[in-house]
């Protein structure tokens, strides 16, 4: 596979000191809960936990600190006693690739889930947009859904994110982009450039509720992160009996991957569909809490040449939302080395997009960002650009 020459591109190796000594967990990404458990696990007395607990938690969360030293509201006793068992390592970024439309991805090694087992690899996007920019996160190493057009379901290991992994992603790139909140520059000045979270990276977020839920909670969190709740949307492929419980527990925008308007062809496209048809699909939708105008479901369709994109197809997506509060998101498709599929033509979505504007719904053509980094929607597969790095590592050491 061939670099894109023309796309800046920086590899990373982690500095020697991230590394962390297997006997020494991370604290980073922990929940409130776990981290007033690891303080326990230390000695340190009830009474003063939830304080302590607090106290590491801002420094964690609002402030991003890497090292104990720095907590200097806490005693230097107790930092060096957490010295002594934790770290405040995040995953090892591999590589980092920065597009030519400043689209950055971050491929970071997590270790197995069991011991000897080979670390994985699994990738974070940032996008940047003139009003907003986002953070697209993975929920899985690898995904077991095999969409027909999507290049992560070809990879074969699958595995859930731990909450911490998930949390982390979002803190690697607050620390890549330098906007942990200063006294100077506090944190809601305006002019952040992170603002929005995404899962739609690798894998099936309603397949891992429970961490995914744990790591919204602390996502949120207003002394900390801060990236609200109506920021933060969660994409499913249609795992319908989960997507209730996904808006009674995390508050999260709600995307829906659709990409056709019948059984017959979404079954192709997403063979998810055999076991939640879109019937059963768009109940659990309409269930969804708190829907209405200022939070509607955004719905993605990928557009295929010669597969979903005509304009009868337009005319029954427009049907099939009706009495749904919703945005739609058409999708270019983007290809990946071995798929059949082509993007349709630029005219084709044009036209497929009018039907949809003359129904009342905005600019819902999405732009391919990221392509030249294999960074873009369903391009993620971590192992392709496994090779790529350290194909240009070699070309690096032999120059
Ligand atoms: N499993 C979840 C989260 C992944 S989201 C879900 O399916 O929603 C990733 C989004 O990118 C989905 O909407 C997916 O359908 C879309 N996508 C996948 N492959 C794509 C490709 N090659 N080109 C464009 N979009 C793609």
């Amino acid at each position: 596979m061939t670099l894109n020459s023309t796309a800046p591109f920086a590899l990373e190796k982690a500095p020697l000191e991230r590394f962390v000594a297997p006997d020494k967990p991370s604290l980073v990404g922990l929940s409130r809960a776990a981290l007033a458990e690891k303080l326990a696990e230390v000695g340190v007395p009830e009474r003063s936990r939830r304080m302590r607990a607090q106290q590491i938690w801002h420094w964690l969360y609002a402030r991003g600190a890497q090292d104990f030293e720095r907590m200097t509201s806490v005693s230097k006793e107790l930092r060096a006693q957490l010295a002594g068992h934790f770290t405040l390592a995040r995953p090892d970024v591999v590589a980092e690739q920065v597009s030519a439309d400043g689209t950055r991805k971050w491929l970071l090694q997590l270790p197995g889930e069991h011991p000897g087992e080979k670390p994985h690899l699994v990738e974070t996007v940032y996008i940047p947009e003139t009003d907003r920019g986002t953070l697209c996160i993975s929920s899985q190493v690898g995904c077991t859904l095999t969409c027909s057009f999507c290049h992560t379901g070809t990879q074969k290991l699958v595995r859930n994110l731990t909450a911490q992994e998930i949390v982390a992603q979002v803190m690697i790139a607050r620390d890549a982009l330098n906007e942990w909140p200063t006294a100077e520059r506090p944190l809601n000045d305006g002019e952040r450039e992170l603002t929005n979270i995404v899962f739609m990276g690798m894998g099936e977020p309603l397949y891992n509720l429970d961490n995914v839920a744990e790591a919204i909670d602390t996502i949120a969190d207003g002394d900390g992160i801060s990236i609200g709740r109506r920021r933060i949307t969660v994409s499913t492929a249609g795992v319908a009996p989960r997507i209730k419980e996904l808006g009674e527990r995390t508050g999260a925008m709600l995307a829906i991957s659709l990409h056709a308007t019948n059984d017959e062809l979404r079954n192709q496209l997403v063979p998810l569909n055999k076991k939640y048809n879109l019937e059963e699909l768009f109940a659990a939708i309409k269930s969804y809490p708190s829907l209405g105008n200022a939070k509607r479901v955004t719905f993605e369709y990928v557009m295929l040449k010669g597969v979903n994109d005509t304009l009868p197809e337009a005319r029954a997506l427009v049907k099939l939302l009706a009495g749904v509060p919703a945005k739609i998101n058409l999708i270019p498709f983007n290809p990946w080395p071995g798929t059949d599929y082509e993007c349709s033509d630029w005219r084709t979505i044009e036209q497929f997009a009018e039907v949809l504007n003359r129904a009342g719904y905005s600019s819902p053509i999405r732009t391919p960002r990221g392509r030249d980094i294999l960074a873009a929607c369903g391009q993620l597969r971590s192992e392709s650009v496994k090779v790529r790095a350290s194909e240009r590592a070699k070309a690096e050491a032999a120059q």
